[in-house]
């Protein structure tokens, strides 16, 4: 019997929890532990790092693990790359399953940046009101542009306050809405957003609602994906388990 290992830590590696838990599916989900509740999940979970690329190896072969999904998000670059080499080693399969990334539209303004160090750099200058919409684990590098007021989003209340010296913290896991995000944006005279290039639906309100008030965006592009097999939608991985068939999707 296969037994599937999804990395997780978004709503995709969530959605193919549920749909591999209704197809009676061994699978675990694994998170990295970087959020203080997960979801409850319809699938075992796990916590932790594996301990690198070696610690990723022994996990799969002690489990038996013979499918690894890796739905981890796209800017997790380093849990990606140590998939890829793991599997191979291990001898797995393996399967990326991530979202798009989002493209500039009629109405939007956008910069690229490469990383957050670019991010950081491109907001050398004037002082300004700037939402950064990236979780909190690179809002500290921000403190090097020290001269912005920060509007900070986290989906848990952080043990430390962020190291920026101007700023006002909203604590909030979503779902987002278009219309929440503008009032959001208005309430805090928002004249910047920066945000990751994360792809799919859930984290998009900002930016509809951005192109609506006018507002420019900082565009962080994603990290380089490995070379790997790579679906979008749940039911890619399932055809590639197999299972399409027997399932009728
Ligand atoms: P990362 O930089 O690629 O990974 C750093 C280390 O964290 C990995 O080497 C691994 O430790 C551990 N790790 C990452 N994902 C894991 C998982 N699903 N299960 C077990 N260990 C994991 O990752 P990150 O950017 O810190 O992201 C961490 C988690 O947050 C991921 O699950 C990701 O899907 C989620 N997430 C990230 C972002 C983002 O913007 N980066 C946004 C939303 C959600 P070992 O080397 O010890 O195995």
């Amino acid at each position: 019997m296969s037994h599937i290992l999804i990395l997780g830590g978004t709503t995709e590696a969530s959605a193919l929890a549920r749909a591999l838990a209704e197809g009676s599916k061994r699978a675990v989900l694994s998170y990295a532990g970087r959020t203080e509740k997960p979801r409850a999940q319809p699938v075992p979970v796990r916590v932790g790092g594996f301990g690198g690329i070696g610690g990723l190896v022994d996990y799969l072969r002690r489990e038996g693990v013979t499918h690894l999904v890796d739905a981890t998000h796209p800017f997790a670059a380093t849990m990606s790359r140590h998939a890829v080499a793991a599997a191979r080693e291990a001898g797995v399969a393996h399967i990326m399953l991530t979202r798009p990334g989002w493209v500039e539209a009629s109405g939007d303004s956008w910069t690229h940046v490469p990383d957050i160090a670019g991010a950081v750099g491109a907001l050398e200058g004037h002082a300004r009101r700037v939402m950064l919409a990236l979780g909190r684990m690179h809002v500290d590098a921000f403190a090097a542009q020290p001269q912005h007021h920060y509007l900070l989003r986290f989906v848990d209340v952080p043990d430390e306050a962020p190291g920026l010296p101007q700023h006002h913290l909203v604590v909030d896991r979503g779902p987002f809405t278009v219309e929440g995000d503008m009032a959001l944006m208005q309430a805090h005279r928002i004249e910047l957003v920066v945000s990751k290039n994360a792809g799919g639906s859930g984290a998009e309100a900002k930016l509809i609602a951005a192109r609506k008030l006018g507002l420019p965006i900082l565009m962080i592009d994603r990290p380089p994906c490995p070379a790997a097999q790579v679906t979008h939608d749940i039911a890619g991985v399932l055809e590639w388990l197999g299972h399409s068939a027997e399932r009728g999707v």
